[in-house]
């Protein structure tokens, strides 16, 4: 099975490098890496290289492999990098993410801090992370992710995966001045990717990415939760 499982990964891979989306030896080497079974739940197993979002229960999804590979490659991500997830979800975006900073054996080896704000998805997130060998360098934290993880800031770069009605505030302060942020801003039918540089002399250049489909960023700087995006 995990042969079956290996070759599945590999041909979605080749894909997303045939289709320009995977551009950078890194990227590819994370994604040929983690293993998407792991972290998707178990009766749709099989389903897991398909292209595709996948629900992962309170109404929740892990994102498509293109959307994570184009967060992955726009986050300009390294060795040795502090790492803020928004959206924890299946914990799968972390893993790769920590696959960049803190690849084993590393000597400088960076971490990823992520922030859920479902205790229950939190929760299998880090079974996820230990099961496939990330446990060491994630540290899944239940809370509301729109206002950034001040304990652990400031942040080389912030990766939000779940959409907010605006820029949240704090997440910018919580840059580190050459950081990026990457974020998708608008409501549920029209949401857009952002990637935001922060200079160093604190200016920030905002560019946009791509058109794009995320859940709503429920929290102080994100969605409130009765708002009519939601039902
Ligand atoms: N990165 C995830 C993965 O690899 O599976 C997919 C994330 S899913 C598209 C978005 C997640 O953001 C959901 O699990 C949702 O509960 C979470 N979320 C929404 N608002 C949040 C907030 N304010 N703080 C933290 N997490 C939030």
């Amino acid at each position: 099975m995990e042969d079956v499982m290996r070759r599945l990964r590999e041909r979605l891979v080749r894909k997303l490098v045939e289709e320009g989306i995977i551009k950078s030896e890194k990227v590819k080497r994370a994604m040929l890496t983690v293993p998407r079974e792991l972290f998707v739940p178990e009766h749709l197993r099989e389903l897991a290289y398909e292209d595709t979002p996948l629900p992962i229960g309170h109404g929740q999804t892990i994102s498509a492999p293109h959307m994570v590979a184009i967060m992955l490659e726009e986050a300009e991500l390294d060795e040795g990098m502090k790492v803020l997830e928004v959206g924890t979800g299946s914990g799968y975006n972390a893993a790769l993410i920590a696959e960049i900073v803190a690849p084993r054996g590393s000597k400088r080896p960076g971490h990823v801090y992520t922030i859920e704000r479902i205790p229950e998805l939190a929760e299998r997130a880090r079974r996820n992370l230990e099961r496939a060998g990330y446990a060491d360098r994630v540290t899944v934290i239940v809370g509301d992710g729109s206002k950034g993880y001040p304990p652990a800031a400031p942040y080389d770069r912030i990766i939000v995966t779940a959409a907010a009605p605006d820029m949240p505030r704090p997440l910018v302060d919580q840059l580190k001045p050459g950081g990026i942020l990457l974020i998708p801003v608008g409501d549920k039918w029209n949401q857009i990717l952002y990637k935001i540089v922060k200079k160093t002399d604190g200016k920030l250049v905002v560019k946009k990415v791509t058109p794009c489909v995320f859940v709503p960023l429920v929290g102080e700087y994100g969605w409130r939760e009765d708002a009519a995006y939601l039902v």
